[in-house]
């Protein structure tokens, strides 16, 4: 008989872990602080950017319809009026018969509507040979072109990166909104687990689960505090529950999640809230339980550390992403040729490590308890439930870590 009464496919799974999760609040930081932060808001440029026309080449700025028909053979003779200089605007107008040198990112006088690059030029005393046509506009960034007052630059929801950095120093934006940072509380349980300061004694293992989720927690953008190793013991671990529910946005346990006797989580979750889901058609990952306790959800991890870190990753991410506010999470895949063959039994999604070679996948088929294949992998591929395994040389995604 089935220890879980009842899995529940992934993506109800995740639906549900994303349902709990609420936005926190927003806060304002420096500019210098805001990578890997979400927007809290849309931000809008204080000026059109670029603020004037600018060159984008060195060259020079003209009427275009100087250069209509000019070629090698027979260019068209502007007469060179002044040098724009960089950082200062154009002192004069540019008509009919003239032109003027814009270095790239100079403003373009008024007047002209193009600029043609010094390549396609030859300079004789106060005359520029043209020997190329321009269009109107070419080689010029209108005012306005690249963020404009009534646009927003950035829509909320976004994680920040360096460019986004980039582009709110270019509009203005010295200090940002941003969500405030989730605090998960961490805790790993089970009688066996010792920390990576102690030697294990017979019988007994480090806990590695405590740190990897830490550090996948600090990678998504989120604060971690962690509660150390609890012993499979009621009253201990109803005591660390609450003192991390207290102090957190939301709480991952690993370890006593499945139905055992032993297996408190689940009771204790139940006890100081609700448990939503408890078994998910995932491999490895089954015994994961989705509470909720008042507003904070409660994850509770597999003790296996391959399992944990699948679960993470395709459960709990989600809902790390809803509670940071991000709308517009891109997931990291490449694509690539499997090398041997994945079987699978239907009716759960299974996630098998991979190695990248060259363009090939080749799967690292491990048990969800050894560590080794995990650091070994570059990623997992994964075979959806209603699929029976993926053959070699099929083209598949791969989901990096
Ligand atoms: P459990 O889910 O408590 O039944 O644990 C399943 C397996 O995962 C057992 O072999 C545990 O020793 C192992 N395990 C549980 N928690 C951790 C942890 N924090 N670090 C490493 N292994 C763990
Ligand atoms: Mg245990």
């Amino acid at each position: 008989m089935s220890l879980f009464l009842k899995t529940v496919p992934v993506e109800e799974a995740v639906g549900i872990a994303v349902r709990i999760a609420r936005p926190l609040s927003p806060e304002d930081v420096p500019l210098e602080e805001a990578v890997g932060r979400v927007l809290a808001r849309d931000v809008y440029p204080d000026l059109d950017i670029p603020g004037f026309d600018r060159s984008v080449v060195d060259g020079y700025a003209v009427v275009a319809s100087d250069t209509t028909g000019a070629g090698e053979s027979i260019p068209s003779f502007l007469t060179l009026l002044a040098t724009v200089r960089m950082g200062e605007g154009a002192k004069s107008e540019v008509r009919e018969g003239h032109c003027m040198y814009v270095p790239t990112g100079g403003a373009v006088p008024p007047g002209a509507d193009a600029v043609v690059m010094v390549e396609d030029c030859e300079v004789i005393g106060d005359q520029v040979l043209v020997k190329r046509p321009v269009g109107i506009g070419e080689n010029i960034v209108r005012r306005g072109e690249d963020f404009s007052r009534d646009r927003p630059a950035l829509r909320a929801g976004r994680r920040l990166r360096p460019a986004d950095c980039g582009v709110l120093a270019a509009i203005g934006c010295p200090t940002v909104p941003v969500f405030r940072m989730p605090r998960v509380g961490v805790i790993s349980t089970g009688n066996e687990l010792v920390s990576v300061h102690d030697v294990p004694g017979e019988g007994k293992v480090r806990d590695s689960n405590g740190p990897m989720i830490a550090a996948y927690l600090r990678r998504c953008g989120c604060r971690e505090k962690t509660y150390g190793i609890v012993p499979d013991d009621r009253e201990a671990l109803a005591l660390a529950l609450r003192s991390a529910l207290a102090e957190n946005d939301a709480v991952f346990l690993s370890g006593g999640s499945s139905k055992d006797e032993r297996d408190l989580t689940a009771d204790l979750i139940g006890e100081l809230g609700q448990v939503l889901v408890h078994g998910i058609a995932i491999s490895p990952g089954k015994p994961t339980i989705i509470g909720r306790c008042g507003e904070k959800p409660v994850i509770g991890l597999p003790g296996h550390p391959a399992s944990a870190l699948v679960v993470l990753d395709r459960v709990a991410r989600p809902l790390l992403a809803a509670l940071s506010g991000e709308t517009s999470r891109v997931e990291n895949t490449v694509l690539a040729v499997l090398a041997e063959n994945i079987p699978s039994a239907r009716g759960r999604e299974d996630y098998v490590r991979v190695r990248l070679e060259g363009g090939r996948a080749v799967p690292l088929f491990g048990k969800s308890g050894l560590l080794n294949t995990l650091a070994e992998s570059d990623g997992m591929v994964r075979v959806p439930a209603g699929s029976e395994g993926l053959e070699a040389g099929t083209t598949v995604g791969v989901l990096l870590w």
